[in-house]
């Protein structure tokens, strides 16, 4: 087995010992890989061992990579900020997008997502910790826009996102997610059909999984240090 293949293994184990610890199911707990900055060959040993979700931060990288991968059972996930302007790409690749802040990024995407693919399953980015630095909307802004989405027929809300003030403090990264875990929650109450928590990165995935979690996004702890970012 590849170092990249060991590594998914690790964090799978760790992912179970995190929700039995929690009294969670672990089989309902996704792993994203985040592979953003490595090469298709990075993502080609995952593929090796059945692993078939990778997350991408730029659209460019993420076309390039899905073009020279191609396997037809591969899921993109797009998790980096959106720009009007590359839209298009991303409703033609992604099969998720984690990252939506905003109406105008929904409409453009349902209006270019390509009718012979399932709706594109989407996630409303918040921004939990308030620093102004973090892209994503307020709380208090994401009913708003969650019903702005679920009108949209080629779009499927599934659920809210974050990236939350980095930290080592284990109290600190449980307060962020069990904010996200209370909207979505409160959002819920609302009749707002919700069934995704994207949370949790290489540093945080088992706060992340004890505060329910359903899928996390791990970049280093599977394809090691980034070197250069791209874009
Ligand atoms: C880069 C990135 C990740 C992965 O981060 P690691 O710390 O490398 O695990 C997860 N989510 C988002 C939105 C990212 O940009």
């Amino acid at each position: 087995m590849n170092d990249i293949c060991e590594r998914i293994k690790t964090i799978r184990s760790r992912i179970y010992n995190a929700a039995q610890a929690a009294e969670r199911d672990s089989g309902s707990i996704e792993l994203v890989a985040v592979s953003k900055t490595f090469p298709a060959e990075s993502i080609r040993a995952a593929l090796s061992c059945g692993h078939l979700d990778f997350g991408e931060n730029y659209v460019d990288e993420m076309c390039a990579k899905a073009d020279d991968v191609r396997e037809p059972d591969i899921k993109w996930h797009f998790i980096g900020h959106l720009q009007s302007n590359k839209t298009r790409k991303v409703a033609e690749t992604a099969h998720w997008v984690h990252s939506i802040d905003r109406p105008s990024i929904a409409e453009r995407l349902n209006r270019q997502r390509p009718m012979d693919l399932a709706p594109l399953q989407v996630c409303i980015q918040i921004n939990i910790s308030g620093e102004s630095s973090k892209s994503g909307i307020s709380p208090a802004d994401a009913a708003t826009l969650a019903r702005v989405i679920t009108s949209m027929p080629r779009l499927q809300l599934r659920g809210l996102m974050t990236l939350p003030v980095a930290s080592n403090d284990p109290d600190v990264q449980h307060a962020s997610f069990a904010r996200l875990y209370c909207l979505s929650e409160g959002l819920k109450r609302q009749g707002i059909k919700l069934d995704t928590l994207s949370m949790g990165m290489s540093n945080d995935f088992e706060a992340a999984v004890s505060e329910g979690a359903n899928l996390i996004r791990v970049g280093t702890a599977i394809f090691g240090t980034r070197i250069q970012p791209t874009s």
